[in-house]
C-alpha cells in the first residue's frame, strides 16, 4: 500500500515546504522492515519561524477573536472530512505504527468524535457573571485563548493523541505547532491537508516533522510559546518541563503508565464471568502489542483463583494471531520499531534474571512470513513483586506480570504502590468492595468490571508521575484557555481609602 504523496511534509505560515537544509527521513512499516515514504525533517530554524508565524498569526491575525460560532463550524468541518477519508487514514495510521486496520478505524472514529465534541463544548462554554453584591459592579470571567500552543506527541497513538490537544485549541482560538513523533509523521501530514481544507486558516496551524533531540529546544525553551502540551514518556516529560521553566511557560504532561488490573475470586465464580475477566485482562494488556499508555501491564490477582486465571490468559495469549496490521485477519500487529523490540527483549533478560517466571511468550515469532517485521510475542511472567523492574517500569511492550494478593487492603496497596498512576481496572462482583477500591486507587481513570475505555466527555490525565494536565472533558478545553477578570465599575466614585485628599 501506497501512502499517498507526503512531501512536502513541513507546513509553515501557511505554505507547504520542506526543510531548509534539505533534510529528510525514511519511513519504516513495522510490519515488514521497508521503507515506505521519505519525509521531509525540519531544522530548528524551521521550528522557530513554525512558532514566529504562530505567534504573529495570534498576535496580528483575526483568528483569536473569530466567533466561537464560526470556529465550532470549522470543528463539525474537519469531523466531516475525517469521515470522509477514514480509510486512507486508518491506513495510513496502520503503515506507520503496525497497529490493526480495525484498531485504525477505531482510532479515526474516536479523533472524529473529539473534534465533534469540542465543537459541542465550545459552543455552551461560555463567560461568567460573578455576583459580588454591589448592583454597580458587573465582575465577568472571560475565558480567552491561551496563545501560541507547541503539541507534541508520541507513536502509539499519532493522530488519536495530538486530535486531544488540536481541536480544544482551535475551539479556545489558539494558533499552534505540531510535532509528532519522527517515528509516525504520516498521518499528521495527511490531517494538516484536510484542516486546510475544511479552512482553518494560513498560520494557525503548522507542522514541523523531526526529532524530538534536534527540535526540543527550538520548540520548548522558545518565549514566543504560550503553552506546551505533550505526550510521551517521564524522561522527556522532565526535559521539557524543565526547557519550559526559564520562560514559565505552562506545560501539560500526559505521560507513561504502569497500570495495575485487580481481578478479585468473587469476579470469576461463574464460568462465563472467568472467561469475559480473562478475555479483559488480555485485552488490556495486549491490544496493539502492549503499546498503550495504559495498558493494564500489572496483573493483580486473588492468591485462590491465581494459577486458573494465569494458565487461561497464557492460552489465549498463545492463540493471538500475528501478522501485518494491513491484513485484516490479524489480531495484532509488530512492534513500531526495531529498537523497540530490542527495548522489550532487554526487559524479557531483565525478568528472568530478576526470578520471575516466564510463562509464555519472551521471544520473537517462529513463524518465517514474520521474520523481517518487529513481532514479538505476547509475553506472561509470573510470581513478580514490587521490588522487581519489570514490575515498576513502564515495558511499552506485550508484557504482563503476575502479581498475587490474599485481602482487598493488600490489593488496593498493590495498585496504589507506582510511581505512576495513570489507569486501573477493578473486577469484583462486590459492588461496596468496588466502590472502596475506586475511590482508593489514586489513578486518573478507573475502570469497574471494564477496561480500556474512555470517552471524549470524560477527562483522561494521571496522578503523579504519569502526568499534571487533563485532556478530553472540559478540563481538556480550560488547559488552551486564560479566565480573565474584569471588573466594571458602572458608577465610578472615589476610592476613599486615604483622607487627605
Ligand atoms: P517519547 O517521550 O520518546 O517521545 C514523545 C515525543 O517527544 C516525540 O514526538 C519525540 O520526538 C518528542 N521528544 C523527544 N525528546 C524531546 C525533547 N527533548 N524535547 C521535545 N520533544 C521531545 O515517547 P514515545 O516513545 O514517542 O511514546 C511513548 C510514551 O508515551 C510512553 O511512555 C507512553 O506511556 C506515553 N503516552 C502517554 C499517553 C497519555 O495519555 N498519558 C498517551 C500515549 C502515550
Amino acid at each position: 500500500m501506497e501512502p499517498g504523496n507526503l512531501r512536502p511534509s513541513l507546513l509553515i505560515d501557511g505554505e507547504w515546504g520542506g526543510a531548509s537544509d534539505g533534510g529528510t527521513r525514511e519511513v519504516i512499516d513495522p510490519a515488514t522492515g521497508r521503507v515506505v515514504v521519505v519525509v521531509d525533517e525540519a531544522t530548528p530554524d524551521d521550528a522557530r519561524r513554525a512558532v514566529a508565524t504562530a505567534r504573529r498569526t495570534f498576535d496580528e491575525g483575526a483568528w483569536a477573536s473569530t466567533p466561537v460560532s464560526d470556529r465550532t463550524a470549522l470543528l463539525s468541518k474537519i469531523a466531516d472530512l475525517l469521515q470522509r477519508d477514514k480509510e486512507q487514514l486508518a491506513r495510513i495510521e496502520t503503515l506507520d505504527t503496525g497497529k490493526t486496520l480495525a484498531e485504525s478505524r477505531i482510532d479515526i472514529d474516536d479523533v472524529t468524535s473529539v473534534f465533534r465534541y469540542y465543537a459541542e463544548l465550545a459552543a455552551v462554554h461560555v463567560d461568567r457573571l460573578v455576583d459580588v453584591g454591589r448592583p454597580e459592579i458587573i465582575s465577568r470571567v472571560v475565558y480567552e485563548p491561551i496563545g501560541v500552543c507547541v503539541m507534541i506527541a508520541p507513536w502509539n497513538y499519532p493522530l488519536l493523541q495530538i486530535s486531544w490537544k488540536i481541536a480544544p485549541a482551535l475551539a479556545a482560538g489558539c494558533t499552534m505547532v505540531l510535532k509528532p513523533s519522527e517515528v509516525t509523521p504520516l498521518s499528521t501530514i495527511a490531517f494538516a491537508k484536510l484542516a486546510e481544507e475544511a479552512g482553518v486558516p494560513p498560520g494557525v496551524l503548522s507542522l514541523v516533522q523531526g526529532s524530538g533531540a534536534v527540535l526540543g529546544e527550538a520548540l520548548t525553551a522558545n518565549p514566543e510559546v504560550d503553552f506546551i502540551s505533550f505526550t510521551g514518556g517521564l524522561a522527556t516529560g522532565r526535559t521539557i518541563l524543565a526547557a519550559a521553566a526559564a520562560n514559565v511557560t505552562k506545560v501539560a504532561v500526559e505521560l507513561g503508565g504502569k497500570n495495575p488490573h485487580i481481578v478479585f475470586a468473587d469476579a470469576v465464580a461463574d464460568p462465563t464471568d472467568f472467561d469475559n475477566s480473562v478475555d479483559h485482562v488480555l485485552t488490556g494488556v495486549f491490544l496493539h502489542s502492549g503499546q498503550v499508555c495504559s495498558a493494564g501491564t500489572r496483573l493483580i490477582v486473588e492468591e485462590s483463583i491465581a494459577d486458573r486465571f494465569v494458565e487461561a490468559i497464557a492460552e489465549r495469549a498463545r492463540g493471538i494471531k500475528m501478522g501485518s496490521g494491513l491484513d485484516d485477519s490479524s489480531e495484532t500487529g509488530p512492534l513500531v520499531s526495531h529498537a523497540q523490540r530490542t527495548k522489550i527483549e532487554g526487559f524479557v533478560a531483565l525478568g528472568i534474571e530478576e526470578g520471575a517466571e516466564l510463562v509464555v511468550g519472551g521471544t520473537r515469532p517462529e513463524d518465517p512470513r514474520l521474520a523481517d517485521g518487529s513481532f514479538f510475542l505476547p509475553t506472561i511472567f509470573d510470581k513478580c513483586d514490587r521490588s522487581m523492574k519489570i514490575v515498576q517500569e513502564e515495558t511499552f511492550g506485550p508484557i504482563l506480570t503476575v502479581e498475587r494478593f490474599r485481602t482487598e487492603e493488600e490489593a488496593l496497596r498493590l495498585g496504589n504502590d507506582t510511581n505512576y498512576g495513570l489507569a486501573a481496572g477493578v473486577r469484583t462482583s462486590d459492588s461496596a468492595r468496588g466502590e472502596r477500591l475506586v475511590r482508593g486507587l489514586r489513578h486518573g481513570t478507573v475502570w469497574l468490571n471494564d477496561f480500556g475505555i474512555y470517552t471524549a466527555g470524560a477527562e483522561w490525565g494521571g496522578f503523579k508521575r504519569s502526568g499534571n494536565g487533563r485532556e478530553l472533558g472540559p478540563s481538556g478545553l480550560s488547559e488552551y484557555q486564560e479566565a480573565k477578570h474584569i471588573w466594571y465599575n458602572t458608577s465610578p466614585a472615589a476610592a476613599g481609602w486615604f483622607h487627605n485628599r
